[in-house]
C-alpha cells in the first residue's frame, strides 16, 4: 500500500524536480508554447510546500484537494488548471484514508486524468500531458496488482518515457503549440514532459 507518508514525498519530490528542471521545462515551452512551462511548474509546487504544513495531519484525499486548489488558484495558464483539476478529482475516492492499495490508486490517477480530459477536451495523440497521462493509466489498470508497489510504478515510468518520446513527431492540437500547427512537430511537449516528472517523483516517493 501507499502511505500518507509516501504521499507527502511525492510531492516534496515534485517540488525538487521542478527546482532541477524548471529551465529545461521553460526551453521546451519556448520551443513550441510561451515558454513559462517551467516556471508554471516551479512556482505550484513551491506553493503546495508553502501549503503543506497546515496539510500534512489530514487524510490522504484531503492532501491531494488542498494540493489541487493550492495549483487552481496560483498557476496561470493551461497547466494550472489542468494539474489542479487533476489532483482534486483523484483526491476523492482517498477521503479519509490514511493509506491507499495500490488498486486505489489507479482509481486516483483515473478520476485525476478524466478530470483533466473533461476540462481540456485533449485526445490521444493531441501532443498534450494526456498523451502520457492516458497509456500510463491503461497500463496501470491492467497490471497484476500483486505484484511489488515499486515494481509497478517502475513500469508506470518506462511507460511514460516511451509515451513522452512519442510526443516529439505529433502536431499539436491543443493548447498553444496548436497554433504552430506543422511547425510544433519534431519538439516534445512541455506538458507531457512534466507528467512524466510527477510520476518518476511518485515512483522514487516509494523504491
Ligand atoms: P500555457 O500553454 O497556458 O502557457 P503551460 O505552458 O504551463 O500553459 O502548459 C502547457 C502544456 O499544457 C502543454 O505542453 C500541454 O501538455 C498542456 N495542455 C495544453 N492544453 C491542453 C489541453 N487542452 N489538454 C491537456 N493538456 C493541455
Ligand atoms: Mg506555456
Ligand atoms: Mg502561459
Amino acid at each position: 500500500a501507499l502511505t500518507k507518508q509516501q504521499i507527502l514525498q511525492w510531492l516534496e519530490n515534485c517540488n525538487r524536480t521542478f527546482n532541477e528542471r524548471r529551465d529545461y521545462l521553460t526551453e521546451l515551452d519556448t520551443a513550441i508554447g510561451d515558454g513559462d512551462h517551467g516556471l508554471n511548474m516551479q512556482r505550484g509546487f513551491s506553493k503546495v510546500m508553502d501549503k503543506l504544513p497546515t496539510i500534512k495531519d489530514k487524510d490522504i484525499g484531503t492532501i491531494l484537494k488542498n494540493v489541487g486548489m493550492t495549483l487552481l488558484s496560483q498557476v496561470g495558464g493551461a497547466s494550472g488548471p489542468l494539474y489542479g483539476t487533476f489532483f482534486i478529482k483523484g483526491a476523492q475516492s482517498a477521503v479519509g484514508k490514511e493509506e491507499i492499495s495500490f488498486e486505489e490508486l489507479v482509481q486516483v490517477l483515473k478520476d485525476g486524468v478524466a478530470g483533466i480530459v473533461s476540462r481540456g477536451h485533449a485526445e490521444l495523440g493531441d501532443k498534450t500531458m494526456c498523451d502520457v497521462w492516458l497509456p500510463v493509466v491503461n497500463q496501470l489498470e491492467q497490471e497484476d496488482g500483486n505484484q511489488p508497489l515499486d515494481a509497478l510504478l517502475k513500469s508506470a515510468v518506462e511507460k511514460a518515457n516511451i509515451s513522452l518520446q512519442a510526443t516529439i513527431p505529433l502536431i499539436a492540437k491543443k493548447g498553444r503549440a496548436s497554433y504552430l500547427a506543422e511547425r510544433s512537430a519534431g519538439h516534445q511537449d512541455p506538458g507531457a514532459t512534466s507528467t512524466t516528472y510527477m510520476l518518476e517523483a511518485l515512483y522514487n516517493a516509494v523504491k
